[in-house]
């Protein structure tokens, strides 16, 4: 078990596009290896999903896996089960382009929640970890923490995502709990 460190927002690798990884990378000792340790440090950190260039390696690759329970999003957002994921070289394909917002958090960016309008509907191709294609529909929140995610291997975080009359709505978590968790 190893936890890795989380590269944090100011850290430039967070803004690089992150390298397509190869069939043969994707089933090498190492990556499962890697894997194991991102999903260390998913759970000890209690994401929702975590990016390779999250843990400073500038690869197309994210893990996502959604304990409704998770106490870190308890008063937020309702959440819906997602049982682990692990995606190579994703691609999204919007399929509704109807906007809807949801409060979100990253371990890059951490003690700020904002307020993020993403496409409703998408579908993502991806390799999973045996290298075979794979492809998924996700909609609603699960929509949002997929677009999220990928957005880290574009480098981009979700405080680029919010949308100019939505500016107040990026908050640290004190000031949320005070001003916007029920609203
Ligand atoms: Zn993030």
């Amino acid at each position: 078990m190893a936890i890795l460190k989380l590269a944090r927002m100011g850290n430039p690798i967070l803004r690089q596009k992150a390298q397509v990884v190869t069939q043969q990378e994707i089933k090498s000792p190492k990556m499962t290896e890697f894997i194991s340790n991102m999903l260390d440090t998913l759970h000890d950190a209690k994401g929702l999903g975590l990016a390779a260039p999250q843990v400073s390696c500038s690869i197309q690759l994210a893990v996502i896996e959604i304990d409704p329970n998770n106490p870190r999003y308890k008063d937020s957002v309702h959440l819906p089960k997602q049982p682990l994921l692990i995606l190579f070289n994703p691609e999204i394909q919007i399929l509704d382009h109807e906007p809807q917002g949801y409060w979100e958090g990253c371990l890059s960016v951490p003690g700020i929640r904002g307020f993020v309008r993403r496409p409703r509907k998408i579908r993502v191709n991806y390799l999973n970890e045996k290298a075979e294609e794979k492809s998924l529909i996700a909609e609603n929140f699960l929509s949002t923490v997929f677009q999220h995610e990928l957005d880290h291997l574009d480098g981009n975080l979700f405080i680029d995502r919010i949308h100019p009359e939505d500016r107040q709505k990026l908050t640290f978590i004190d000031e949320y709990e005070q001003f916007w968790k029920n609203s």
